[in-house]
Parts: structure tokens; C-alpha cells; sequence
């Protein structure tokens, strides 16, 4: 079934989240400050933005709480990621899955209402050494 994602942030995490699925067939809106960034996804978003995330009436004019999945994939400014999230959560949005820098960054999404919190190197990593012990790897 088609369904509907807003990614917010378009650094290589939220542009492969992006590029993933608009492959899978779901309708992205991709959004980033950087004309560059969202220019970039053109080819593969359904619709792009500039906008910054942190003013609340921009995410209000998007129209973004009738969003059910929002990806915040924010990384380095860690107060954006914040404010972002928070009025992603005001606007009462169901799922809002977020990229975190550390653990601060972690629980502080976490008392604001992140619905999953993602550490992108640290699970890849995690998944790596999982798949290298696994039975599944014989040899290489
Ligand atoms: P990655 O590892 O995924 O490349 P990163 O951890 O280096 O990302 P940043 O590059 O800091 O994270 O942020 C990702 C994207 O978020 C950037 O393209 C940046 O322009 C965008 N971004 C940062 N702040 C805002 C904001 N307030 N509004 C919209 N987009 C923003």
C-alpha cells in the first residue's frame, strides 16, 4: 500500500530514507533549509520544500500535522533537531522517527515525545557485527 512520509533534514541519512522510498513507491515530501539539498531530490521526491523547521509557522503553512510519519533526520544542530521535533509533537503528528547525535540528544527526544530515536552509525555498526558472527557468513 502507498503511503505518505515527510522527511525533514536531507544529509545522506534523510536523502537514502528518501531516495529508499520513493524506490518503495511511497509519496516523500522532502524538506531542508538548503535549496541545494532539497534541488538535489527533486528527481525522487514526490514534493519538496526549502523551509526552516525550527519556525513554527513555516511547519504550519506545510501543512505538515496532516502527516501520520515524519522523519527528522537533523543531525548536527542538535537545538533544530529539538525544536523540530516539539512542534512535530504540538501538531500532534502520530509517528515521528528522529536521527540523535548522542545520548543527551537521545533523551531529550525521548521526554518530548520521539516516537523512535535512531543512532544510524551506531545501529549500522550493530548490524554489521551481527551479520559478520552470524552462521550466514561462512567465509569472505
Ligand atoms: P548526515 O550524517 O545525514 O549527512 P548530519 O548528521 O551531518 O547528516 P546535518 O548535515 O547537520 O546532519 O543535517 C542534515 C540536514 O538538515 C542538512 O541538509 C541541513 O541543511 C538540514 N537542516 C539543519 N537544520 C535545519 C532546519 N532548521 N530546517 C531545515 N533543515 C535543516
Amino acid at each position: 500500500m502507498k503511503k505518505q512520509f515527510a522527511i525533514i533534514g536531507l544529509g545522506r541519512f534523510g536523502s537514502s530514507v528518501c531516495r529508499e522510498l520513493h524506490h518503495m513507491g511511497h509519496e516523500v515530501l522532502a524538506i531542508d533549509k538548503n535549496e541545494k539539498k532539497v534541488d538535489a531530490l527533486s528527481d525522487v521526491a514526490t514534493h519538496t520544500l526549502v523551509a526552516d523547521v525550527t519556525d513554527e509557522t513555516a511547519l504550519q503553512r506545510i501543512g505538515i500535522r496532516n502527516f501520520e510519519h515524519v522523519i527528522v533526520g537533523i543531525g548536527e544542530d542538535i537545538q533544530a533537531s529539538i525544536l523540530a521535533t516539539l512542534h512535530l509533537k504540538d501538531f500532534d503528528v502520530p509517528k515521528v522517527w528522529v536521527k540523535a547525535q548522542n545520548n543527551y540528544h537521545h533523551k531529550v527526544l525521548e521526554k518530548i515525545g520521539a516516537d523512535r530515536i535512531f543512532h544510524p552509525e551506531h545501529d549500522m555498526g550493530y548490524r554489521i557485527a551481527e551479520f559478520l558472527t552470524s552462521e550466514k557468513v561462512l567465509d569472505y
